[in-house]
């Protein structure tokens, strides 16, 4: 069975086309500037590059590319287009409807629309690309993945605000949760290496890339998890603030007159460990800088790594028993310095990182030593295979 993966942004598409027999990927790319002018698509196939620049006004423009591309005579993968079995679709927000992923019909539109008013940049983007494939492959099925299902399993006290009951109620104002389908891959991985059944494995996941979030895994479910009912909440990130007293808000919106969604703005790009450091959202850069002696930039790095300890000590009182900490994302698989860092402090409970073990980028490993009472692994996470498997499971 070959399943494309489509991710698609308000302005950009990533896509892989996976062969599920063996689950390699076939081919992957990216379009970017979809209705900018400079629109270009780059395919990769073997360390090869195909680009396309031609205009592409609208997703169905770009759809219609990532078609060509792959079937390409030269640089494709497929010989007809008939070849593709299924669709899987990336959508960032599920409310509390999607608690798994869906073969997608009316009901699931409707919930992703409804579920919209909280991540309006997104979702309607998410939109945007199924419905460009719906168009160019009509009998196609198409499979909806959400960042939020993995999450639904959260209990009240985990997910509630402490604001007045009625916003729930009225509203559905509470914690979502988001990076469910890398969350989601980490604790079957986790489970896995430490070789015990998925529902007695107790986990804290730490995504770190760009967006940062940290979970609690209890029993193979998402317990509690640092992102709330958009990504802004919980750890300070590239550009995006993390927690704040809310009156942070509202002093500034006051004081600089700003409307909510300039402040959305605010909180979304220019914040976190850019607005803190000035220097950059790139943790590389973060850390050159604070080698040289930037005094900011090693506030932000210290910020983001004081963060996540408090959350990963208070996750592992809060799920009783701690199997694993788990690091991913582009951070947490690669920042060999953060990791100690973020670790430091957790002797006094027994778990201990084994420096040398920690000297790895990517893959699977553990890096505690022997005799750690919880086991510290990084797990390099793939969150279009889970998009790829759920996809086949479904219209199997
Ligand atoms: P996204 O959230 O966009 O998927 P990634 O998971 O790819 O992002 O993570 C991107 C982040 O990972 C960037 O801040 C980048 O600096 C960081 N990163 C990648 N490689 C390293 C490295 N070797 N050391 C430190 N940080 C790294």
């Amino acid at each position: 069975m070959k399943i494309l993966v489509i991710n698609c942004g308000s302005s950009s598409l990533k896509y892989q086309l996976f062969d599920m027999e063996n689950e390699e990927v076939l081919v992957k790319g990216l379009v970017e500037r979809i209705g900018i002018e400079g629109s270009r698509l780059v395919q990769k196939k073997n360390g090869d590059e195909f680009i396309i620049e031609e205009p592409m006004e609208n997703h169905t423009q770009a759809v219609g590319h990532v078609f060509d591309a792959l079937v390409d005579s030269e640089n494709g993968v497929l010989s007809s287009l008939d070849e593709i079995d299924a669709v899987g679709h990336r959508f960032v927000h599920g409310g509390e409807k999607m608690t798994k992923s869906a073969l997608i019909d009316d009901e699931v539109k409707e919930a992703i629309n409804e579920a919209a008013k909280f991540a309006p940049l997104h979702n309607p983007a998410n939109l945007m690309g199924l419905k460009a494939c719906e168009e160019l492959l009509p009998n196609v099925p198409n499979v909806a993945v959400f960042d939020t299902a993995f999450h639904q399993t959260m209990p009240a006290k985990t997910f509630l605000y402490g604001i007045d009951y009625k916003y729930y109620e009225q509203e559905a104002i509470r914690k979502y949760g988001f990076h469910g389908t890398s969350h989601n891959y980490i604790t079957k991985r986790a489970a896995d290496l430490l070789g015990k059944d998925l529902s007695q494995t107790n986990i804290i996941s730490a995504h770190l890339g760009n967006g940062s979030s940290i979970t609690a895994v209890k029993e193979g479910k998402s317990f509690d998890t640092t992102m709330g009912l958009t990504p802004l909440e919980g750890l300070v990130m590239g550009t995006r603030s993390g927690d704040l007293d809310p009156t942070v808000v509202t002093y500034i919106e006051e004081k600089e007159n700003l409307s909510p969604s300039q402040m959305n703005d605010l909180l979304n790009k220019k914040s976190g460990v850019l607005g803190v450091s000035g220097v950059s959202s790139d943790f590389r850069d973060l850390e050159e800088a604070a080698n040289n002696g930037n005094q900011r930039a090693q506030y932000a790095l210290d910020m983001f790594t004081t963060r996540a300890k408090r959350y990963i000590a208070g996750y592992m009182a809060e799920i009783e028993r701690c199997d694993a900490i788990v690091f991913t994302g582009g951070i947490g698989e690669n920042s060999i310095e953060l990791r100690e860092e973020m670790m430091k402090g957790f002797e006094q409970f027994g778990i201990k990182i084994d420096k040398e073990a920690n000297e790895v980028r990517g893959g699977e490993h553990i890096i505690s030593t022997e005799d750690s009472k919880v086991k510290v692994m990084v797990v390099a996470t793939n969150e279009e295979l889970m998009i790829a498997r759920d996809t086949q499971n479904l219209v199997k």
